[in-house]
């Protein structure tokens, strides 16, 4: 995308309404606190938002950098239409500048190549429903930049039947939050960290935006679980784990689940090494003496870890083994087959078969 200059002539370019003129004759991208403030033609830290025509405009709407259909418990949503396969995608770039990036090569593209294939809203549902998925989830990188496409594809799924999931780090300003939320039935946040210096310093953002993101979701109709990526050095001291969890329990109550996942080497971070196992068992151990009831280890084989046990009768109601659901038992409404406790999240029928497959698809441009 470096090479083209941003042109609304571009069929993937399309306005957006989220900014405003500055006096000093530049304009402000309101969607994220970067408050990216833009001269014409400029493009924001995001990369695919920019200013063109005196407006800013998105310029990856109806591109993608591919399609891939994955277990839910991959997003990871553990008490989300469990089991069922879901249509994953992104776009390319992001608002965040994470130096331990897992996804860096989409996140940080400024090839127009990175988005290769297209898809209208209208194929997108019409390939997830053709392969059975119960969901659509913008991940790999971050949705809040390309909202406007991501709400248009919720859409369609959702007249098809099939929810939409946010995978997002949850920077966004309120207004745009409102509004994106709106049309999302699930979503996972990531918490990088609990403390401002990790934020600045690895993330290159602020905490208090992401913990009024997890506020906001906590009042709407959105189910949401938190992921936090533990790595060794940076956000693993019993202490920080300790204070998120108190945040969390304050703030959110005990039945969001929380889910603690290994790091591996990647981007600018390749010199940390691999987040133990036992470090993540240590973080979930933190968070249930804090009194959450829903804590996971991710990335990992830790059948133990990735287990949900009824707070009712201690019942094992879900066994896990990374992507895998071993042993089911809840009835289709989400209850305890033994004692009948509402396990919180969103259930309708019986568990899913999809397993810890992994499927590359590509979206036929049928639609409209
Ligand atoms: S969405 Fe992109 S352009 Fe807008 S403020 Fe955030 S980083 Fe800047």
């Amino acid at each position: 995308m470096t090479a083209e200059p941003l042109s609304l002539a571009d069929p993937y370019t399309v306005p957006t309404s989220h900014w405003h003129a500055l006096p000093d004759g530049r304009i402000q991208c309101d969607v994220c606190p970067r408050a990216c403030r833009l001269h014409e033609g400029q493009r924001g830290l995001c990369f695919v938002r920019g200013r063109v025509d005196d407006q800013v405009v998105l310029a990856s709407y109806g591109r993608s950098s591919g399609f891939c259909v994955d277990p839910i418990e991959k997003k990871p949503l553990n008490h989300f239409l469990p089991g069922t396969p879901v249509l994953s995608f992104g776009t390319a770039g992001c608002n965040l500048s994470c130096r331990f990036c897992q996804n860096w090569d989409i996140s940080k593209s400024r090839e127009i190549e990175t988005l290769s294939a297209s898809a209208s809203p209208a194929a997108l549902a019409e390939t997830a429903q053709r392969l059975g998925c119960r969901s659509v989830a913008f991940t790999y990188n971050d949705p809040v930049i390309f909202m406007e496409y991501a709400m248009d594809v919720a859409d369609a799924c959702r007249e098809r039947g099939i929810r939409a999931v946010a995978v997002s780090a949850g920077y966004m300003n309120a207004a745009p939050r409102a509004e994106f939320y709106a049309h999302m039935d699930a979503a996972n946040i990531d918490l990088k960290a609990f403390t401002e210096e990790f934020c600045r310093k690895v993330t290159a953002a602020r905490l208090e935006p992401v913990l009024e993101t997890l506020a906001f979701l906590r009042d709407s109709p959105v189910w949401f679980e938190i992921t936090t990526l533990v790595i060794p050095g940076h956000n693993d001291s019993d202490a920080e784990i300790g204070q998120q969890c108190d945040w969390l329990l304050a703030n959110l109550g005990p039945d969001v689940p929380l889910h603690f996942s290994a790091f591996h080497p990647d981007f600018k971070m390749r010199d940390i090494p691999r987040t133990p196992a036992a470090t993540l068992s240590r973080a979930r151990r933190i968070a249930v003496e804090a009194g959450l009831r829903y804590v996971y280890t991710g990335n990992v084989h830790d059948p133990g870890g990735q287990t949900t046990s009824c707070p009712g009768c201690g019942t094992a109601v879900v066994v896990r083994d990374w992507y895998e659901i071993l042993d089911y038992r809840l009835d289709p409404a989400g209850r305890c087959a033994g004692c009948g406790y509402a396990v919180p999240g969103r259930y309708d029928g019986p568990a899913g078969t999809w397993g810890r497959r992994r499927l590359p698809v590509s979206v036929v441009a049928s639609g409209s």
